[in-house]
């Protein structure tokens, strides 16, 4: 009999919607996870570019729990300008975040897998919906899996036990205030 006080990890959360704070969400309930000696991944699809995402550098080198894998191309030029657009390239490099993911689940040692961007990425094409839907299914049961970003497919939000939205109100990206180096990235 299951003791009802047993904590039950293995489920699917999903932060999708227009409104800042899906992936640091997750990155905050990673550490939160890390905090207990969790073992967490987390894979970046169509995320490329070291310098954009300030969050990475104190990971490697602060929190051995927190495994990162950066996929994807540098989206962002050097005069700040963002590339719009899927290429071949962009596919090539869903497909190895794919088999980044695929090799993890293989290990069945993770309590938590982030996935971040997968909704866009997944939405765009850079990588295939089914596939996700394979892999999520022959994941171990006990590896929590987040799932984050705009534009979240529709079977993913039927799979998900959690769906959080966030909700664009205001942000001052529209007043004019561009992104700031360890609060936007
Ligand atoms: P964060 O990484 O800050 O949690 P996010 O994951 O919710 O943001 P993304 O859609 O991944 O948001 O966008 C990435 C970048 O765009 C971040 O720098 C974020 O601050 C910014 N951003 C998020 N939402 C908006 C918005 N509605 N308008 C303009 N910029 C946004
Ligand atoms: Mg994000």
């Amino acid at each position: 009999m299951t003791d009802e006080r047993e904590i039950r990890w293995g489920l699917i959360q999903v932060f999708t919607g227009d409104g800042k704070g899906k992936t640091t969400a997750a990155l905050g309930t990673a550490l939160r996870a890390a905090a207990l000696g969790k073992k967490c991944a987390i894979i970046y699809f169509d995320k490329g570019g070291e310098s954009h995402y300030s969050e990475r550098i104190i990971l490697r080198n602060k929190v051995p729990e927190i495994e990162i894998y950066p996929t994807g191309l540098d989206r962002i030029d050097s005069t700040g300008k963002f590339r719009f657009g899927v290429t071949d390239e962009d596919r090539a490099e869903g497909k190895r975040g794919l088999q980044i993911l695929k090799d993890l689940i293989a290990k069945e040692a993770y309590d938590l897998i982030v996935l971040d961007e997968i909704n866009p990425s997944t939405h765009l094409g850079i990588i295939d919906e089914d596939s996700v839907l394979g892999m999520i299914s022959e994941r171990s049961s006990k590896t929590e899996l987040i799932l984050t970003g705009r534009n979240a497919p529709q079977s993913f939000l039927e799979l998900a036990d959690l769906v959080t939205e966030m909700g664009l109100k205001k942000h001052y990206f529209y007043q004019g205030v561009k992104a700031r180096e360890g609060l936007d990235y």
